[in-house]
């Protein structure tokens, strides 16, 4: 039979994405959207569309009742999460194969284990990936934490095994504050995440972001499709990623990536999945996997010509994966630059009516956004209205390209990051990929 209606639990540009893969693929769609996206792009364009609540997201992206009730009036049978909402949700992942409606994402038992960051090092490390040093396991008692602490040598960084979105992260200096900031770090969790637990690493002091993209079809096959940079960063946010690194060599890359595959294979992991890791001193350290399709998930497309989405909701159907590791072949550069309604160095959000729109195009240019003139973007959500995706077959030529298309995109009526973007561009730092994790707000901080 085959999946032949995806619901589409999302919004904004992945929405889109979603729905131009299932319908190249003769997939129908449908958009289960607040009253706040009623007039949204990818609404418009699926098949069938079902009001699911009112704008706030609890009510309705959040809102598992509504979601599933919706799948079976409009009678789907796969339900595709995006990313962030219930992505990693893995009680909701549970409901959606309870209903037997295909879930287009990992086992829930995966997405649970590499949801808790103490459960997914520990079973990182005994898959056999480099790890931060750091405490084995949860500390709550601030004695033992000092020990701890005194071994890997500070500066420490205190994290909440719950936390995502760069949240409840603090770092400490020494000995004197460990004990208070573990409070305030635990609480923090507590009140975003629901979950006080958190755990010690050491604070790497300069290295960069880099990420490796890899794939499973749920049954002992997996593979890897390289890497990618999103080394620049504010407040632990991405705000452009490129793939290749520019600083990883083949030999390191193929290193690096088959350890991840083989990882992914022993544990038999379905779907799409990145294994995060910092990179200093040409080391790798792992600190986290997302058991999703990323945000940044372009770029790597861009260099392998591989439609990771096509391939989710393939694997997701039964299917084997439609490449093989040695059919990968890594060819040129890209680039993806996040465009949010923000201002773009104060970073104060600007929702509102978009007066007039034109999108980049050309040769190799790539804009996922659900954005049109006359939109109204709604303030209650993530600000990220488009990502603007360039390739060129080096890095340089990928940089002249996005200069160009940075140029021609005009959003307005609200404040974008496109100004940001095109400044960063100009930086030597950028040009020559010399860049780590704190570069960025470095230099906004001199730029003030
Ligand atoms: P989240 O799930 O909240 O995104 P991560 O564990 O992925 O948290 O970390 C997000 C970012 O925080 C990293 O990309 C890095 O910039 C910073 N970070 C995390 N752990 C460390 C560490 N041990 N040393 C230095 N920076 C870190």
């Amino acid at each position: 039979m085959g999946i032949s209606r995806i619901l589409i639990a999302n919004r904004g540009e992945i929405a889109l994405r979603i729905h131009r893969a299932a319908h190249e693929m003769g997939i129908e769609t449908v958009a289960v959207h607040s009253t706040a996206d009623t007039d949204a792009m990818h609404v418009r364009l699926a098949d069938h569309a079902v009001c699911i609540g009112p704008p706030s997201a609890t009510d309705s992206y959040l809102n598992t009742a509504a979601i599933i009730s919706a799948a079976e009036i409009a009678q789907c049978d796969a339900i595709h999460p995006g990313y962030g909402f219930l992505s990693e949700n893995e009680k909701f992942a549970e409901i959606v194969e309870a209903h037997d409606i295909a879930w287009i994402g990992p086992k829930p038992e995966h997405i649970r284990t590499m949801g808790d960051k103490v459960a997914a090092k520990r079973t990182a490390g005994a898959l056999g990936l480099p790890l931060v040093p750091g405490s084995d396991g949860a500390v709550s008692d601030p004695e033992e934490a000092k020990k701890i602490a005194d071994e890997i040598g500070y500066p420490v960084i205190i994290k909440a095994a719950s936390g995502g979105g760069g949240r409840g992260m603090k770092v400490c200096e020494g000995p004197d504050t460990l004990a208070s900031l573990m409070q305030a770090a635990a609480n923090e969790a507590k009140s975003a995440f629901g979950d006080a637990t958190v755990y010690l690493e050491k604070y790497l002091g300069d290295p960069r972001h880099i990420e490796f993209q890899v794939f499973g079809d749920g049954k002992g096959n997996a593979i890897h499709l390289g890497e990618r940079d999103c080394s620049l960063q504010r407040r632990h946010q991405k705000v452009f990623e490129e793939a290749p690194s520019p600083v990883l060599s083949t030999e390191e890359r193929n290193r690096m990536g088959d350890i991840c595959a083989k990882a992914m294979a022993d544990m038999g992991y379905r779907g799409a999945g990145t294994i995060e890791f910092l990179w200093e001193n040409n080391e790798f350290y792992f600190i986290e996997m997302n058991t999703r399709l990323q945000v940044e998930h372009p770029v790597t497309e861009m260099i392998t010509g591989v439609d990771l989405v096509r391939e989710q909701i393939r694997v997701a159907d039964g299917k084997p994966l439609s490449v093989k590791q040695s059919e990968i072949e890594f060819k040129g550069h890209a680039i993806e630059c996040r465009i949010n309604a923000e201002d773009p160095f104060t970073f104060a959000p600007s929702p509102g009516k978009v007066t007039s729109y034109h999108a980049a195009g050309g040769m190799h240019v790539r804009v996922d956004s659900g954005l049109y003139a006359g939109y109204s973007i709604p303030p209650y959500y993530d600000s990220m209205i488009a990502k603007l995706i360039v390739y060129g077959r080096n890095r340089e030529g990928c940089i002249m390209r996005l200069r160009r298309a940075l140029e021609e995109m005009v959003i307005e009526g609200v404040k974008t990051s496109i100004p940001l973007h095109r400044e960063l561009i100009q930086q030597d730092d950028i040009l020559n990929g010399d860049y780590s994790i704190k570069w960025l707000e470095e230099w906004l901080a001199k730029r003030e």
